[in-house]
């Protein structure tokens, strides 16, 4: 099977092509197929930051979204093999000092090269296996490359080969209006805990969030979670306090309180746009868990009549989707789970088996190639790739190697100490946490 990025390069050429299950395929946009620098220049020159093309095309991006100064043009004009060739030189003379690290989401082009692949928790946890590396090259995007640094020695250095690679999810939730969020609560909650020692709220961020807001939890006596352990972490949040914020993902919040049992109308959603993010104080009052009104673009895709023409066309299929899907979505499909999750159920299928996947196209097609035994593809026909993780691209894994052969660090990603150390403190609680 192709890579995405082929695929998209042949649809844009108008040349047939198809997806497992059959299906012609198309792309979400054209400008996928040209390089991620011409949104650097783009950026540049409209002075405000935007994702580039994809799934977050349309999301907002904050005018403090890191950008990426200009690749150097001989790695915009490299061909695919000449690319190749020096980024297998680059990594042969570094050795043991760099380690790449690729997500699961990332495409093939870059993947390639990685030394490991997962998921951001699993991939910063990787870097700790590599104590001589000097370099953790991180492709993926810059919440990733924050958390391995945080995690990582202070003496190593986290790079993110494109600046421009941010998150439009971790984005929707900044330190500024979480705070704003914590002080109007703490006026409607007060401070103090009640008769079982639970104090009125614990505030929960996904690890898809900045390091500014993991550090927000780890002062206030909050906690990270990961889409595979969001049930626990809740269950730890619940027994130390008597209602959640969690932020920024609401589907995530969602689809792991309902399972749980919390009742929907105790789920109010905070808009940071509004007071008391728009709920009246005794909705707040009666709240269980608060949901902060973000959402990521790529699983937001995802629907229930993608589901339903899976069932119609391959009667059998097994529906798996991620947690960060709509609740109707989760709700309608066989399961749902982490990016662990999805790999594992489709390891342990004995027989050959038609999967519907609900989540980003890059994992779905690898997943596709690896288990040749089994039928496997992505829910949504049109391919539309992760925005953010579209701005990696070879010529920058090219880059920022060579500058280190050289002894130059380019695109170093580093979180102040006043930041990393309680952002640490709220991933420990995670660890410690246990179901
Ligand atoms: S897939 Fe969604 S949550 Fe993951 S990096 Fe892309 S925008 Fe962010």
């Amino acid at each position: 099977m192709s890579s995405v990025n082929t695929a998209i390069q042949l649809i844009t050429r108008e040349q047939a092509t198809t997806m497992a299950g059959g299906a012609a395929a198309s792309t979400c946009s054209p400008a996928l197929a040209r390089g991620p620098w011409d949104y650097d220049l783009a950026e540049a020159l409209a002075g405000v930051p935007a994702y580039g093309p994809g799934a977050s095309s349309a999301d907002a991006a904050p005018a403090s979204t890191p950008r990426q100064g200009q690749l150097p043009e001989e790695y915009k004009l490299a061909s695919d093999a000449e690319l190749d060739a020096r980024i297998r030189a680059a990594k042969a003379a570094l050795g043991d000092r760099a380690v790449v690290l690729g997500h699961f989401y990332q495409r093939d082009e870059v993947i390639e090269y990685a030394d490991f692949v997962g998921d951001s928790f699993q991939l910063a946890n990787a870097a700790l296996t590599r104590p001589d590396a000097e370099a953790i090259i991180f492709c993926g995007v810059h919440f990733m490359a924050e958390t391995a640094d945080i995690l990582s020695r202070p003496d190593q250095a986290v790079i993110l080969p494109n600046l421009a690679a941010g998150c439009s999810m971790a984005d929707m939730a900044d330190i500024d209006s979480v705070t704003e969020c914590w002080e109007q609560l703490e006026e409607v909650f007060g401070t103090e805990p009640d008769a079982e020692g639970r104090v009125p709220v614990i505030p929960v961020t996904y690890m898809n969030s900045s390091a500014a807001l993991k550090g927000f939890c780890g002062q206030r006596g909050g906690i990270v979670c990961t889409s595979s352990n969001a049930a626990t972490v809740l269950e730890w949040a619940f027994e130390r306090g008597q209602r959640v914020l969690f932020f920024p993902d609401q589907h995530l919040g969602r689809n792991t309180a309902k399972a749980m049992g919390v009742p929907l109308e105790q789920m109010p959603m905070w808009n940071p746009r509004k007071d008391l993010g728009g709920n009246d104080e005794q909705r707040l009052l009666d709240s269980r868990v608060i949901l902060w009104h973000g959402f990521c673009s790529v699983h937001k895709r995802f629907n229930v009549g993608q589901i339903e023409k899976a069932r119609a066309e391959f009667p059998g299929v097994q529906v798996i989707v991620h947690p960060e899907c709509p609740m109707e979505v989760v709700d309608a499909a066989d399961s749902a789970g982490s990016t662990d999750f999805i790999k594992k159920a489709i390891a342990a299928a004995t027989e050959p088996t038609t999967f519907a996947i609900g989540t980003e196209i890059n994992m779905v097609n690898r997943l596709a190639a690896e288990y040749p035994q089994h039928t496997i593809f992505c829910l949504d026909p049109v391919i539309c790739p992760c925005s953010t993780m579209y701005r990696i691209h070879p010529g920058y894994l090219a880059w920022v190697l060579e500058a280190l052969v050289r002894g130059e660090v380019i695109n170093r990603i580093t979180v102040q100490e006043d930041v990393a150390a309680p952002a640490k403190v709220a991933l420990e609680r995670m660890l410690a946490a246990r179901p």
